[in-house]
């Protein structure tokens, strides 16, 4: 029974302070939110989390992005610690295989491309030396990107490369569990079987299916697809987005690892949708991403398992999803983080980004003294405008393809995509200039990879770059070039590193 069960007997708790936090759910959302929330409030705050061990987590989610150091130094996450234990490989990027077209592929780096001037981006003198044709590959001028393509790593102490990680999920669910005990978070184990409500709609309690009653002021609902809470009981309503984003299921398998672990996620394009590889130290977490329109469980299946090596672990698991987001992310005295809060497709490896944005967010406007409304519209206005802007440039990797080769392709092609993307789109394309909203994620040097790697390429450069000969020009690039390789050959490769920085641990 969700939804059905308002009860008189309360008042809201609506103004009145929060004492006690209920988070629903102990997928990876529920840990990052109960061990955030027990370190950094946990004195003055009884913090409950109730999971099922029946109906179990989603089981994916293993490939992150840079920003997650943000949140471990928040908790206090010694690196070196968390990879050893969570099987952990470094992250450099994603490499696109057959976006654009079949047989052609591009890196998404974390790194920063070349070097500005105070008028224009580096693409703008790049484009010039591409027009003369005294260029080089545009991954050439930056550390991480070359690094990831020789397969090289390092750590160090005055030039930390802008890394991620792949890791076991389940695994990182029991290390920040450990974290939330210690900080004296109580975990219930049981399956909820009704959410209370006061007269007023705010919820009051769970009740398991064990009758145990679980009372609480503010509740996060970390129930992922089910959304219990924020959906099932509050009825707050979804915006769908897959017209822009048609995937809609995915197939995931682990094999064992076969080979030397890459330090970037490959995202392999299909006839229907796209295949991921995330390379763990001892595993490789693998699945087929597809439309159901156009290619169906079965098919995907078979095409997973052809397109895989090593030893099977699980058997493929078919996951349904729905790309979106809710209407609100905090309603009443409920907020969603996570699945239940919307889900915007794999492809960028978001989703665990915008969990620790959430939980960020409530602890800058955690609502101590009681829920104020504007708190409240704040917190939703700031996460719809994180969603959107991520959102576009997910849509851009389908959008600007040049495949014709299936209807799923096509549609993509075809597609009307937000005017926000498209603005984009073209002022890149005209101009070589890249339009982005200040502390959006994805910085410039995100963008104009992706952009130029699904064929966008501007007509013009900046003037200020005429400044320069093309003599100098040649010096200014080579420069940069040559320093980027000299740092990454003197990097052990990734494999090496990681040994050497696991054992260590
Ligand atoms: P879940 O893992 O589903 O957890 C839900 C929790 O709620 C569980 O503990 C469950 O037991 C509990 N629960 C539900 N109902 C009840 C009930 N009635 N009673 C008690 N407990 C209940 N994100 C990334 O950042 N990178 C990626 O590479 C990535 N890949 C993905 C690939 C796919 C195909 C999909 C679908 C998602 C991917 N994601 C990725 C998203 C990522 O998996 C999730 O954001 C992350 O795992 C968090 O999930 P969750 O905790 O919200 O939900």
């Amino acid at each position: 029974q969700f939804g059905a069960a308002a009860s008189d007997a309360y008042s809201s708790i609506k103004n009145r302070p929060i004492k006690k936090v209920v988070i629903a759910g102990g997928g990876t959302a529920g840990w990052m939110t109960g061990a955030a929330i027990s370190k950094l409030l946990g004195k003055n705050l009884d913090v409950v989390l109730v999971e099922s061990d029946e109906i179990g987590t989603v089981g994916v989610g293993e490939a992150t992005i840079p920003t997650l150091h943000i949140f471990h130094r928040l908790l206090g996450i010694n690196e070196q610690e968390f990879m050893a234990a969570t099987n952990a490989t470094f992250k450099l990027g994603i490499m696109f295989e057959n976006w654009l077209q079949q047989d052609q592929k591009y890196l998404h780096s974390f790194g920063f491309l070349g070097k500005d001037c105070w008028a224009c981006g580096f693409q703008h003198f790049w484009s010039k030396a591409q027009q003369r044709g005294i260029a080089r590959e545009i991954g050439d001028y930056c550390v991480e990107h070359l690094a990831a393509r020789q397969g090289r790593f390092a750590v160090l102490p005055n030039q930390d490369l802008n890394h991620a990680y792949h890791m076991d999920a389940t695994i990182y669910a029991k290390y920040l569990r450990k974290l939330a005990e210690q900080h004296g978070l109580k975990r219930v184990e049981g399956k909820i079987a009704e959410v209370q409500q006061h007269a007023d709609g705010h919820i009051s309690a769970l009740r398991l299916m064990s009758g145990e009653l679980i009372e609480g002021d503010l509740f996060i609902d970390c129930t992922g697809f089910r959304a219990l809470l924020i959906e099932q009981t509050l009825n707050t309503g979804y915006e769908d987005w897959s017209h822009f984003l048609p995937c809609d299921s995915a197939i995931a398998v682990q094999t064992k690892t076969t080979e030397s672990p890459v330090a970037y996620t490959r995202a392999i394009a299909h006839p229907s949708g796209w295949q991921w590889k995330i390379p763990l130290q001892s595993r490789v977490g693998n699945g087929m991403v597809f439309c159901s329109k156009f290619m169906s469980d079965d098919e995907a299946k078979a095409l997973l398992l052809a397109n895989i090596e090593g030893e099977r672990l699980i058997e493929p698991r078919v996951i349904k999803f729905r790309t979106g987001t809710r209407h609100q992310h905090w309603n009443k005295n409920c907020i969603a983080i996570g699945l239940s809060s919307g889900f915007l497709e794999p492809l960028e490896s978001t989703s665990i980004h915008l969990i620790q944005r959430s939980i960020v967010r409530l602890l800058q406007m955690f609502p101590s003294n009681g829920i104020q409304t504007a708190e409240v519209d704040e917190f939703n206005k700031q996460t719809q405008i994180e969603m959107h802007n991520i959102r576009d440039f997910i849509i851009l990797h389908y959008k600007a393809t040049q495949r014709d080769d299936s209807k799923f392709w096509r549609y993509c092609r075809d597609m009307a995509v937000p005017e926000s993307l498209t603005h984009r789109m073209e002022l890149f394309a005209q101009s070589g200039k890249v339009y982005k909203f200040a502390q959006e994620l994805f910085g410039e040097s995100s963008w104009i990879q992706v952009m130029m790697g699904q064929g966008i390429l501007p007509a013009q450069y900046h003037p200020i770059v005429d400044a320069m000969s093309d003599g100098e020009l040649t010096d200014f690039l080579g420069t940069i070039a040559a320093n980027v390789q000299k740092t990454v050959q003197n990097f052990p490769t990734h494999q090496d590193f990681l040994q050497y920085y696991c054992k260590s641990a």
